[in-house]
């Protein structure tokens, strides 16, 4: 794996956090799903369940996206923005039995914050690493969803939302098409 394990699995909540203000409809219209969003992405920590800290993670989410559309130098002025605004200190620690990982802020900061600052310290690691090329929007037709691709030959295009499955059947039948005529 290209990353660390506590980088990987922000770096894809992040992609699914900016991929809940796509095109389509709101992925996050309401605390329910907020909490589903929770829950699926293993956040733990402080934890709300109210419409201000909803509001405050939505409000997160075009400065994130932003991340997947911008140069190199206008990625480390969000990701040091994010650090500096949040006050972020990196601390190496181990809770739920996890291995020891980083922690910026305390458990008890806002949601939208320890999300911020996650997302902040993971793309650091991508820029540090050299491997912003991983982070990539899906080339379905029309498909506005950004994506991570993790795989060891950089060879994902698709994002999780079908479009995968859809370009295979697409594919499937454009060769059908051209073996009948
Ligand atoms: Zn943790
Ligand atoms: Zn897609």
């Amino acid at each position: 794996m290209p990353f660390a394990h506590d980088t990987e699995s922000s770096l894809i909540a992040t992609a699914a956090l900016v991929n809940t203000a796509g095109q389509g409809d709101e992925g996050l219209p309401d605390v329910a799903a907020l909490n589903d969003f929770f829950t699926v992405h293993s956040y733990s920590g402080r934890h709300e369940h109210t419409e201000a800290e909803l509001r405050a993670v939505r409000a997160l989410r075009p400065r994130l996206r932003r991340i997947w559309h911008a140069d190199v130098d206008e990625i480390v002025s969000i990701v040091n923005g994010l650090l500096r605004e949040h006050r972020a200190l990196p601390q190496l620690i181990t809770h739920d039995d996890e291995p020891y990982h980083l922690h910026a802020v305390p458990r008890d900061a806002p949601l939208a914050t320890r999300m911020a600052v996650e997302a902040a310290m993971a793309i650091a690691d991508v820029v540090r690493g050299g491997e912003l090329r991983r982070l990539r929007t899906c080339e379905y037709p029309d498909c506005d969803n950004v994506l991570v691709d993790l795989s060891k030959n950089r060879s994902r295009r698709f994002c999780e939302a079908g479009c995968g499955n859809r370009a295979a059947v697409n594919a499937y039948r454009a060769r059908k098409a051209a073996a009948r005529s």
